[in-house]
């Protein structure tokens, strides 16, 4: 496989879907509702990648199902694999091996069909302690990567994060790696600022000037409520523009599914159909946007949808 900085220049690069809501459907990982409220930040570590160690072949299937579908990238589950989040889920002696083996599983997958991602998402500790405790998730961020590189990823996708301040800390320890990096915010409850009160343009800017590979948004909207944030972004940034829509519906009050009374138990009702990945796909060359992939809600039914759409365009 080429590299990410070629695939990109090149054509629409169709990545994989969400893992971590698919395989707790399937009944391997843990969201933590029945114990407390899911989606703070606050909690004990749900939505943890403890998985990869405790049922690697549930994984292993989900990647083969990605790779079936089209995706050009699977992305190792290393999502909430920093030592912070996995200390919070009681894992956190196990961060190296659960790291490790994600990437080796993500890996053996791929082959030579596609490229392998290590995936870095917020530690949540700004959530927690604020603002004063990004050298803290600096520490942790830094640690991760390294595990990711030494694990053989290819470049890193950086997910998933509500704060810019936090994401331009994962944006340089990238770059302190050497590894490309696709840097995707997230944005809840409306897409209009993150957390920390940027708008997608000032983020698109800040992640390209630290040298990000390809910019963009991930998880919170389905795809056309994403979208208008993806252009402003686009206007914004010389850099690709990466897009990983959730598959959930979200409303004109709230753009953000985790804020949904719906999420995590009852997902399926506000579930969106696979022909609006299919037409996102196709809208995808037209906009645009270099990099398109799934989130939350996005199985491979999803990814298929997605490739089969962006071949059309073609
Ligand atoms: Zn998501």
């Amino acid at each position: 496989m080429k590299p990410i900085s070629t695939l990109l220049k090149e054509a629409v690069v169709i990545g994989d879907g969400g893992y971590l809501i698919e395989l707790e459907r399937r009944g391997y990982v843990d969201s933590g509702s029945r114990r407390e409220k899911v989606g703070t930040g606050k909690g004990s570590g749900q939505f943890t990648p403890e998985v990869a160690i405790e049922n690697p072949d549930a994984l292993r299937e989900l990647h083969r199902e990605f790779l079936r579908a089209g995706s050009q990238v699977l992305q190792a589950l290393t999502f909430f694999g920093t030592r912070e989040k996995l200390n919070r889920a009681g894992y956190g002696a196990q961060t190296e091996t659960i790291n490790a083996t994600a990437v080796k599983i993500a890996k053996e997958v791929a082959g030579d069909s596609a490229l392998v991602a290590g995936s870095v998402s917020r530690t949540q500790l700004v959530e927690r302690e604020g603002m004063e405790s990004l050298d803290k998730a600096r520490d942790h961020i830094a640690e991760q990567i390294r595990l990711l590189k030494d694990a053989g990823v290819d470049f890193l996708i950086l997910e998933t994060f509500f704060h810019l301040a936090e994401m331009k800390v994962a944006v340089q320890c990238a770059a302190d790696s050497a590894l490309p990096a696709v840097a995707t915010m997230s944005f809840r409850p409306l897409i209009a600022k993150c957390t920390d009160g940027f708008t997608p343009a000032e983020c698109a800017r800040a992640m390209a000037e630290l040298g990000a590979v390809a910019v963009g948004a991930n998880c919170e909207q389905e795809p056309l409520r994403m979208l208008p944030l993806l252009r402003e972004m686009r206007s914004a940034a010389k850099v690709p523009i990466a897009a990983q829509p959730a598959a959930f519906r979200t409303t004109d009050d709230c753009h953000s599914f985790t804020r949904q009374a719906a999420f995590p138990d009852a997902l399926e009702t506000i579930q969106i159909a696979r022909q609006l990945f299919f037409d996102f796909g196709k809208q995808a060359r037209a906009e645009g946007i270099h990099y398109v992939g799934g989130c939350c809600g996005c199985n491979a039914a999803y990814i298929r949808a997605l490739a089969d759409g962006v071949d059309e365009a073609k």
